[in-house]
């Protein structure tokens, strides 16, 4: 089963919450794709099994003997990381997409490809829970999008037996959406304010149009009026709140010293069992 953890921006316990999930299975793979800040190795202190893999994409390369400078390369780039000076055409790699597009506009043939690394990935089984199997995607300081390492990492948890858990990125971007799509359940984390709402709506927009079966988790729940405008939202848009978190000073300060805390960790069992349950129905 590929559960994917996400939400509509970041700070709403949405990695606290792929922990928990991860420290209440026996034998899961918990894929940290929220690549530009990724923070699950920290409490899990993996031992690495092997040096990082150096993901990459292939970008063009212009061979300034052939080109004339024509522009049809500039036109076609929906990125504008092609300039035309002089009698050359100039390539701005940090804004390029890897599309491929100029190559195909090319009549010279003064385009190719070569790769460019954008990230690394590494891999280890956490030293305190030897059940979890940590995927880490870092991507390189100054990459335009994330998009291709979260789909190689995706692709390389796949390959792997048992239930996934993606710890996705913030917000509601193309990284979200790479990272969500063809989950077989994604769980939105948000929290019990107006911001919360709004943004969890965002997401709920993304889940819906990907037709993820979706449910909610309500993080730092107040118990009161806050919890109570998430109740109605979710209740009108029939997406079911499978569990609420409470705020804890004792889980804050494990979690803050870099410990997955033992608290809530019957909430995370009864997450599991709804998912379970969620699968059997879609049997
Ligand atoms: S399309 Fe080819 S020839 Fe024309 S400017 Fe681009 S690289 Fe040069
Ligand atoms: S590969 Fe695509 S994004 Fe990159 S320079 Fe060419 S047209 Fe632009």
């Amino acid at each position: 089963m590929l559960i994917s953890i996400a939400s509509g921006k970041g700070g709403t316990g949405k990695t606290t919450l792929a922990l928990l999930l991860a420290a209440a299975h026996s034998q899961v793979t918990l894929l940290d794709c929220d690549v530009e800040e990724p923070n699950c190795h920290l409490f899990l202190q993996p031992q690495w099994q092997a040096a990082g893999q150096d993901i990459t994409v292939m970008v063009p390369h212009i061979d300034s003997d052939r080109c004339t400078g024509c522009g049809a390369c500039s036109a076609v780039c929906l990125f504008s990381a092609i300039a035309i000076s002089g009698n050359s055409a100039i390539l701005f790699d940090e804004l390029c997409h890897s599309c491929g597009g100029c190559l195909l506009a090319c009549q010279q043939a003064a385009i190719s490809e070569e790769q460019k690394t954008i990230g690394t990935l590494t891999a280890g089984t956490a030293a305190a829970h030897p059940g979890i199997y940590l995927l880490k995607g870092t991507l390189k300081v100054g990459t335009p999008s994330a998009v291709p390492l979260i789909k190689q990492m995706k692709q390389t948890g796949l390959q792997l037996a048992g239930d996934i858990l993606i710890d996705c990125p913030p917000g509601t971007s193309c990284s979200m959406v790479t990272a969500v799509k063809d989950s077989d359940f994604c769980i939105l984390v948000t929290e019990p304010t107006p911001f919360g709402r709004h943004d969890l709506e965002l997401a709920l927009n993304i889940t819906r149009l990907l037709r993820l079966p979706t449910g909610v988790v309500l993080n730092k729940s107040d118990g009161a009026a806050g919890d109570e405008s998430i109740e109605t939202f979710c209740a009108s848009r029939q997406v079911p709140i499978l569990a609420k978190i409470p705020h804890s000073l004792a889980f804050a300060r494990q979690y803050a010293a870099g410990c997955i805390p033992g608290e809530f960790q019957s909430i995370a069992a009864s997450i599991w069992q709804q998912l379970k349950a969620e699968r059997s129905a879609g049997t």
